[in-house]
Order: C-alpha cells, then structure tokens, then sequence
C-alpha cells in the first residue's frame, strides 16, 4: 500500500494526525521539495530513504514508489497542501492503477484554507457570495478558454487564485474586464502558515504594485471579492429569529 499524504500548507502542526504517523512508519519518503516544508519529515525513522520530486521525472517517481513496494517497504509520497488541487496526484494514480499497486490519498490543509485563517475571513458570505472559484491563470500550463479569469470574474464569486502571483498585474487587470469593479477588495497571502507569512492587502487598483513593492514572486495566493470587505449580513444559522434542526426560533420565527 503506497500513501498519498497532504502535508497541509507549511506549518508543521498543520498536518493531519494520520499523515504524521505514516511518515513515522516510513521506509520510502518522496515528496515535493519546492514547497513541502521539510519540517513535516522531522519525525521520518532516521534509515527512512528520503528522494526530492523537484528533480524527477513521473517515471522516476513512480519507479521509486514501485521499488519500495515490492520490496515490501513502507512507502510514502507528500504533496503539499492538498493533493487534489494542483498536485498532478492523478497521473501518478493512474500509473499505479495500472501496475495494480494499491494507494490510499490521506487529504491534507490546502493554503487556500490557510490562507483565509492567515487573514481572519471567511470565503463564504451571507448576501456577498455563497460560491469560492478556485483557479489558476493560464502560464506555461495552458487552462481550458471558458475558464479565462475574465469569464471566471463574471460571477463576482469568491475567487482563490493558486499560481499567478508572477502575473498579479495583467491578473488584476483581467478580473477587472471580467466585470470586478477597481475598488474590490484584493488580498495576496505569501507563505500562508510559514514562518515568512505575508499579507498584502488593497484593491483591484492598486494590489499589483503593492505586492510587487514587498517582493513577492511566488508561494502566493491572490484572494479576491468583497467578502474581504467588511460589510455583510449576519448568518441566519446564529439568527435567534430562525429555528432550524438545533434551534426553537424565538417569537415565531420561520423553521428551515
Ligand atoms: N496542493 C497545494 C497547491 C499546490 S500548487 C494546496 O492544496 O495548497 C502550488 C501553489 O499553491 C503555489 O504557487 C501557491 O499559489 C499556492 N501555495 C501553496 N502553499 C502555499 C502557502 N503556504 N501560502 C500561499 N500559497 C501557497
């Protein structure tokens, strides 16, 4: 059996309980050097074998979590964050379906999640946006064309914007065709739960240069909506004029 871990966004501590354990019972470690925090790995027996994906290939990848299997080894792989998002898991998965090695994906803390606890919000809110898109811009990897940023923007959803920090600029200025008005609120977290945690916060008008003047190039998430701002209905679910499953609704209030 060939473990998949989430190694959650930095933060050492913000690793699941059953993704620890596996690295302590590791023979075989891979796992994505370019943004695991190697802190997660300090538990690792110390005559685990530990390789860097950041130099591999998929093939070379994939032959190191095979050898270690047939040779009846503990082996685990460690993507960051969450490995459903952006972690190109599912090829791996397949390569391995198709040698018939048995996986199992432990999830992890993804740092769009981080994020939004790094700036103390929520993606959700009532009245503002009950939808969070999270996407890419198009870079050296293309993104399918009816989900440009533009088209995206159009919903005035939520929007989590993973590996375009390098292009903060045109991204703004794409959200703003889009239909996002130049004073919506914006925000760009660095490191989320790393020691080197940043937050730059502005507007659709001034967030590029604000995020080019701190220097950041990457590691970044662009957070975008009004759901940053400050003006918002309160939940019905804590409304005591709203009874629900839990909660009796004082002086009549509707059930749901
Ligand atoms: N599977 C990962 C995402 C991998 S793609 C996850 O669930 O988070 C790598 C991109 O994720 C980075 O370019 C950056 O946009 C974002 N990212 C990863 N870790 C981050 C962190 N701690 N803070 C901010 N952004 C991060």
């Amino acid at each position: 059996m060939i473990y998949f871990i989430g190694a959650g966004p930095g933060d050492p501590e913000l690793i699941t309980i059953k993704g620890k354990r596996l690295i302590e019972e590791a023979d075989v470690i891979v796992y994505a050097g370019s943004l695991v925090n190697p802190q997660v790995l300090v538990g690792a027996k110390p005559g685990a074998k530990i390789y860097n994906s950041a130099t591999m290939t998929l093939d070379e990848v994939i032959s190191v979590l095979c050898q270690g299997e047939k040779e009846g080894k503990r082996v685990v792989r460690v993507h960051t964050g969450d490995p459903s998002l952006y972690g190109a898991i599912r090829e791996q998965m397949a390569e391995l379906d198709r040698l018939r090695i048995a996986y199992e994906v432990i999830p992890g803390v993804s740092s769009f999640l981080a994020a939004a606890a790094a700036i103390k919000r929520e993606y959700t809110m009532p009245g503002i946006s009950q939808t969070v898109i999270l996407t890419r811009m198009e870079g050296r990897t293309p993104v399918p064309k009816r989900e440009c940023i533009p088209e995206l923007a159009a919903h005035q959803a939520t929007m989590v914007i993973f590996l375009s920090v390098g292009q903060i600029a045109l991204l703004c200025e794409q959200l703003q065709q889009g239909g996002y008005e130049a004073n919506t609120p914006a925000a760009v977290v660095y490191k989320a739960s790393w020691e080197e945690e940043t937050i730059v916060c502005g507007t659709l008008r001034d967030l590029a240069e604000k995020v080019k003047a701190a220097g950041i190039r990457k590691t970044a998430l662009v957070m975008v909506g009004e759901f940053l701002g400050d003006v918002f209905e309160t939940s019905k679910l804590y409304d005591p004029e709203f009874g629900h499953e839990y909660r009796t609704a004082k002086n009549g209030g509707h059930e749901n």
